[in-house]
């Protein structure tokens, strides 16, 4: 099963937990090192969605940079490059730990409920 497929799988529960009527935009963080292409997120929801629950419904993809603390000295940096990222303070190229941008995750999911109080 494709990633956009396992959102979409998610919005249409969260859909339904939440009582929505309609869902209208699913905002995603798409990390440095998550292994997703934005523009083939994108993609893949437009040829995806029609015919689905989440036909219509907007994706918008916020792309997260990669965020890293070093192995050695604690400096936290944002490397140039996701293979080779020598810290600026020490020089450690390996070994960081990673802080962010390692993760795919649903940041939000905007709809309504079928009143007329707005957006959720
Ligand atoms: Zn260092």
């Amino acid at each position: 099963m494709s990633l956009v497929q396992q959102i979409m799988n998610i919005v249409v529960q969260e859909k339904q937990a939440h009582g929505l009527v309609r869902v209208t935009r699913v905002v995603i963080s798409n990390g440095a090192l998550a292994g997703a292409v934005t523009d083939s997120l994108e993609f893949a929801w437009e040829a995806l969605s029609p015919g689905t629950e989440v036909e219509g419904v907007e994706l918008l993809v916020q792309e997260v940079p990669l965020k890293v603390s070093c192995g050695s000295c604690g400096e936290v940096f944002l490397p140039e490059n996701n293979f080779c990222m020598p810290c600026p303070k020490c020089g450690l190229e390996i070994g960081h730990r990673v802080l962010e941008g390692k993760e795919l995750r649903i940041e939000s999911i905007e709809g309504d409920d079928g009143s007329d109080q707005g957006p959720v």
